[in-house]
């Protein structure tokens, strides 16, 4: 049978891993959608990597009280590449979709990215504090669906600027995904040889990249990665882009 998981931060876990609290959401969670009740088994995962067997012992209004009974394996381990995600803010639902098939796809981290041609303006800071915590709200439930033991980390948006400043310090491949001007996945993997433990994607907005974001990328040692003739939606570029990189040097074999 499937695992039922749940969430727990490591704060929520008493320090002899013995036992567990769950908050109020995976309360809810628990006993409104799943019905679960004290004596139930359920299996507990902490965002970083550890998941646990326990058993429900008490269900309180905004809180659960869990018993750990042992450590397990994760249901799935992490890919071995770490993949970082960049996606121009796209429409609500397009980036919500990005955020959930990332979690699925194993990537690592999402970055949302502010571009010149993006289709949303993130306003305030606020709204970007909502809507990171909307993002890790999708992302949480991809993940006990999915069954990663490990949380995909969401940043707060940046420019395309601050990105490629960012990633300066990383190693592994950079590549931009362009529907103009680029190579072939292919050849920029070349270059790669047969193992490559890091990468960055990124991806731009429906209105697509200006040329001076392009060449400033490209003046930062950023590869640009044209897929095929046809323009795809950005969340599909998204997608693709993570599928490919998983398939070549991640898990999904
Ligand atoms: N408005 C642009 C298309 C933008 S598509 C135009 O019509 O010219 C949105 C994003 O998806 C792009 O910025 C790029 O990152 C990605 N994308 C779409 N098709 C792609 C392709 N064939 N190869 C690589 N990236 C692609």
């Amino acid at each position: 049978m499937t695992r039922r998981r749940f969430y727990a931060p490591a704060e929520g876990f008493s320090s002899d891993t013995l036992s567990a609290t769950l908050n109020a959401d995976e309360t809810r969670h628990l006993r409104d959608v799943l019905r679960l009740t004290s004596g139930d088994e359920i299996y507990l995962f902490d965002g970083a990597g550890r998941e646990f067997q326990g058993e429900v012992q008490t269900i309180a209004r905004d809180l659960t009280k869990v018993a750990l009974l042992k450590e397990v394996a994760p249901a799935c381990p992490e890919s071995p590449l770490e993949l970082t995600l960049a996606v121009a803010l796209l429409k609500g639902e397009k980036f919500d979709l990005v955020v959930q098939k990332a979690t699925e796809l194993g990537v690592t981290r999402v970055l949302p990215i502010i571009t010149a041609r993006a289709d949303i303006k993130i306003k305030r800071e606020d709204d970007a504090a909502r809507k990171v915590s909307r993002w890790q709200r999708i992302a949480l439930e991809a993940t006990k669906q999915c069954g990663r033991a490990c949380l995909m980390q969401i940043e707060t948006p940046a420019t395309v600027a601050e990105l490629i400043d960012h990633q300066k310090a990383t190693i592994g491949i950079r590549s931009m995904f362009a529907e103009r001007d680029g190579v072939s996945l292919a050849d920029v993997l070349l270059t790669a040889g047969k193992t490559l433990t890091n990468m960055t994607a990124l991806v731009g907005p429906e209105g697509g990249w200006t040329n001076d974001e392009m060449n400033h990328a490209r003046g930062n040692d950023w590869k640009i990665v044209t897929l095929g003739g046809r323009i795809l939606r950005a969340e599909t570029a998204a997608i693709v882009a993570a599928t490919l990189l998983q398939h070549r040097f991640g898990d999904l074999a």
